[in-house]
């Protein structure tokens, strides 16, 4: 029989971070899965600018470095795997993963959400062949070339700004003609000589071409969504030349597995003010559920907030 944990808290980005930080610190035997590595989106943003206390120019990955010391400080167990299916029912909750099963009285979810795809034409050959979704994962790879950005919210805006740091001329692709980014944002992008704005455009589709085979992405196709002009961007000739797009649109909830269980709006699931979803001893926090807003401090609040909610429940049952 498989050990019995207090808590388990899925995700290990920083609500999930919190929670393990909170469980730990109450001497409730947690463990934290994670599928990939720590830190959620926070693992592939450059810079954090609005978490209170944050290091000025302190990256991503450095703070939530420390996250997981933090909770590993207090006790917390890890395992690395993919849980395929769950039982959250009754007073021991079971989750199956890749590499085995794992029981809790208590569960957090904090699965957070992964970016979505751009929407174009032939995007799925291209991912990793000049399509990316992680500036600080991929920007050198661009070192001196021509880089695309999809979006016009905080996210596009700002790793835009980072990926002029490597790219020759970064470029803003953006379906309306202003951006959402906060106006402080906004500011410093205007006044970045490396990045121009594509605006009330879309991209069509991407292709390869005759100098790799294909595989490589060497088109960009856009769309001017009020004339519905299409333009072709094209790799440059020279050898050292690179083309890259980065899609910043959004997120989508990473709960499928959740799906009929837990109540839901959209795919984020529903919690009440405590982190509670609809099944006794079972809570969210961060990304993943209903919420007005979604940044690092109020992922970390909510991960503390499930974390001493578990305890109560567990000390009254
Ligand atoms: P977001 O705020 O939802 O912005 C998504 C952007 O992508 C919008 O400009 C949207 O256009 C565009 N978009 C959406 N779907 C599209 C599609 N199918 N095709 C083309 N464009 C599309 O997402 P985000 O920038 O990733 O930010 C997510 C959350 O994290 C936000 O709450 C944000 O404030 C927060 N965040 C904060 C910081 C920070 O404070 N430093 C940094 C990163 C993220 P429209 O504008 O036309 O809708």
């Amino acid at each position: 029989m498989s050990k019995i944990y207090d808590v388990i808290v899925l995700g290990a980005g920083p609500a999930g971070l919190a929670a393990g930080l909170y469980a730990g610190r109450s001497r409730l035997s947690t463990l934290i899965i994670e599928k990939a590595q720590d830190g959620g989106q926070i693992a592939i943003t450059n810079e954090i600018e609005n978490y209170p206390g944050q290091v000025e120019g302190d990256s991503g990955p450095s703070l939530i470095a420390r996250m997981t010391k933090q909770a590993e400080h207090f006790g917390v167990e890890r395992a690395s795997d993919l849980i395929k299916s769950v039982k959250l029912e009754g007073d021991v909750k079971t989750l199956v993963g890749a590499k085995g099963e794992y029981q809790a009285r208590a569960v957090i979810i904090a699965t957070g959400a992964f970016p979505k795809p751009i929407g174009c034409k032939n995007e799925g050959e291209f991912v990793g062949k000049g399509i990316s979704f992680c500036a600080t994962c991929d920007a050198s790879f661009f070192e001196g070339g021509d880089v695309y950005v999809v979006g016009g919210g905080d996210s596009a805006v700002e790793e835009a700004m980072y990926l002029t740091k490597f790219a020759k001329h970064v470029t803003i692709i953006h379906r309306r003609n202003e951006l959402r980014a906060a106006k402080s944002i906004q500011e410093k992008a205007f006044k970045n000589e490396k990045l121009s704005f594509m605006w009330d455009t879309v991209v069509d589709e991407v292709k390869g071409g005759d100098a790799f085979g294909g595989e490589i992405m060497e088109h960009i196709i856009v769309k001017n969504v009020k004339t519905g002009e299409l333009t072709q961007i094209d790799l440059g000739d020279d050898d050292e030349d690179t083309l890259g797009l980065f899609g910043f649109i959004g997120y989508n909830p990473n709960s499928s597995l959740f799906e009929g269980m837990l109540d839901m709006e959209n795919g984020y699931i529903k919690t009440d003010e405590n982190m509670h979803t609809n099944i006794e001893g079972v809570y969210a926090a961060g990304d993943i559920r209903v919420k007005s807003l979604r940044q690092v401090v109020t992922a970390a609040a909510d991960g503390a907030i499930a974390a001493m909610q578990a305890e109560h429940y567990l000390s009254n049952k």
